[in-house]
């Protein structure tokens, strides 16, 4: 039978019916785009006055923001301060300013619907709608809530006390919805800074500040019985592998639905597979699918795939394992873990990337957010060693990509190159380096990547040191 639709194509609240539906699209000015806002959202500024802090609004209270310049819209029980928002809303200020101080979200479902803005509005995210406490359904009898709060003994937080803040949480609902809130006082929470799952009963939340794992792990009907010590995996189904040079392949892993999972610019997860009846895990380092993804879609509401570039090794213990598996297959994917910080980025004006082999995966994330979120880069420049030109992984897009954009360069070096190779030869040396790498002045800001064999990056290391960087100009990857 076929199945007919019921209502009218473009749907009431559809995009396309919106859009011709007589909504006017205001002309933005320069500087206010879509990317402008992102850009603003994750610059660290405090969007909503009240540092990073999240407070339940009264109705008086929202009644009082409602000027241009001091703007707070209730949207779904969710008060947001949409004052910078204001020049960015393609729709105009007017159109936001019907809402000022009350209750937006029948205009907003009018309008907007299809617009994801827990997500573009999160960095202006004021707090919730004051509400009577209510208990939830879903939880254990026992597990009583204290106003709004579940027991502190639900928290596993072994390093609060040491840390740099102690974090507490709490939750509210709608008939569809839990909502939990983790307060960490900390600005520089982002979606990474966060890692979700949700499993069989078991709601489990980990939040990463600083040096610091918080755990927030809630049985929604049964005793927790699972062990929090170690690394936690989740099992992620293989989508595809596609050949990128002769031995090394792209995986791309599907997390699981219930998780929500971003690995930090710079760290590395580990893989786990069962061999020969054991348990075997080795790091690898997720990339994009491409140098170019990044911002292809701005506003993605979760992250479900994860990247891999692998060197498959035939002699290898792990690697031809992981090449057997099948699209379909699982893998387990640990939490990420790794010492780099993305603040060294910071300022930055000059960074040199030395790669060597598959010591080019750290370099694909640093690179992509180095291009995409540093306004005051001026120059990124990668020297990438290979055996040969077929050991080179994206050398087209990496090619590619430095005709794109100017603040980019690539040297390749080879150490065991055809007799054709008319480009730099041989291992990592003082004179490659003292030629490659030149700062702008003696106070520009620089930071030197590193990451390879570990003989590569000890030399390079000690070469590095000798050419009087110092330690806070130098990162190496190691595990
Ligand atoms: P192994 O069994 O470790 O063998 C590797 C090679 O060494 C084989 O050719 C083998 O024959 C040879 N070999 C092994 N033992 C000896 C020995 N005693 N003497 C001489 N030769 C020996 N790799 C990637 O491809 N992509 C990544 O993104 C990535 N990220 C990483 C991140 C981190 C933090 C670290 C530390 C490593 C990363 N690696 C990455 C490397 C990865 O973890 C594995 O080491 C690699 O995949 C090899 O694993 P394997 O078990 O297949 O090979
Ligand atoms: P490879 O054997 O293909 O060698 C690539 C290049 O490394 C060579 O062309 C050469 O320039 C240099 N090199 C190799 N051996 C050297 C030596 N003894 N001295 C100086 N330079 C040397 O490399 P591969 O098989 O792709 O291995 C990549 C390595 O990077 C692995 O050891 C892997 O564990 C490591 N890795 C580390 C991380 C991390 O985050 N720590 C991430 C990815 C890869």
């Amino acid at each position: 039978m076929l199945n007919v639709p019921s209502q009218s194509f473009p749907g009431p609240s559809s995009q396309q019916r919106v859009a011709s539906g007589g909504r006017s699209k205001v002309p933005l000015k320069q500087g206010r785009s879509l990317m402008d806002w992102i850009r603003l959202t994750k610059s660290g500024k405090d969007l909503t006055g009240l540092k990073g802090r999240l407070i339940e609004v009264t109705e008086e209270e929202l009644k009082k923001h409602n000027k241009k310049d001091d703007c707070w819209i209730c949207i779904r029980g969710f008060v947001y301060n949409v004052s910078p928002y204001m020049e960015y809303h393609p729709g105009g200020e007017d159109e936001l300013m019907r809402a000022a101080g009350s209750d937006g979200t029948d205009l907003f479902d009018q309008v907007h619907r299809w617009v994801n803005y827990e997500s573009m509005l999160k960095e202006c995210l004021v707090g919730r709608m004051a509400m009577k406490p209510a208990l939830p359904k879903d939880y254990h009898e026992e597990k009583k809530v204290l106003n709004g709060m579940l027991p502190q003994s639900q928290v596993t937080d072994t390093l609060a006390k040491e840390g740099p803040s102690s974090p507490s949480y709490d939750w509210f609902q709608t008939d569809s919805l839990v909502t939990i809130v983790i307060y960490t006082k900390q600005k520089d929470i982002n979606l990474d800074s966060v890692i979700v799952d949700h499993r069989d009963d078991s709601f489990r939340a980990e939040t990463v500040i600083k040096d610091y794992s918080y755990l927030v792990h809630v049985a929604l009907s049964h005793e927790i019985q699972e062990d929090f010590s170690g690394l936690f995996y989740r099992k992620c189904q293989l989508v595809s592998k596609e050949d990128v040079t002769h031995d090394t392949k792209l995986f791309c892993l599907m997390l699981p639905p219930s998780t929500h999972l971003e690995v930090p610019v710079g760290q590395h997860v580990y893989l786990r597979l069962p061999i020969t009846g054991t348990e075997i895990v080795k790091p690898y380092t997720p990339v994009c699918d491409s140098l170019f993804s990044e911002f292809k879609e701005p506003v993605l509401p979760n992250n479900i795939y994860i990247y891999f570039l692998i060197k498959i090794y035939p002699a290898g213990f792990f690697t031809p394992e992981l090449d057997q598996l099948q699209i379909g297959d699982y893998v387990s994917v640990s939490n990420p873990e790794g010492n780099f910080i993305i603040s060294q980025l910071q300022e930055l004006e000059d960074l040199f990337l030395l790669a060597a082999g598959t010591g080019f995966t750290p370099m694909v994330k640093v690179l992509n957010y180095a291009l995409t979120n540093i306004p005051s880069l001026r120059k990124v420049k990668l020297m990438f060693f290979n055996k040969t030109e077929d050991d080179i992984i994206w050398r087209s897009q990496l090619e590619k990509l430095a005709f794109k954009d100017k603040r980019f360069e690539v040297e390749f070096v080879l150490s065991a190159p055809t007799s054709e190779w008319s480009g730099k030869q041989g291992y990592i040396s003082p004179a490659l380096l003292s030629e490659f790498l030149k700062r702008r002045s003696d106070t520009s800001k620089v930071l030197i990547c590193l990451c390879g064999p570990t003989p590569f990056t000890e030399q390079g290391m000690k070469m590095l040191h000798d050419l009087n960087f110092s330690k806070d100009e130098i990162h190496s990857f190691t595990a």
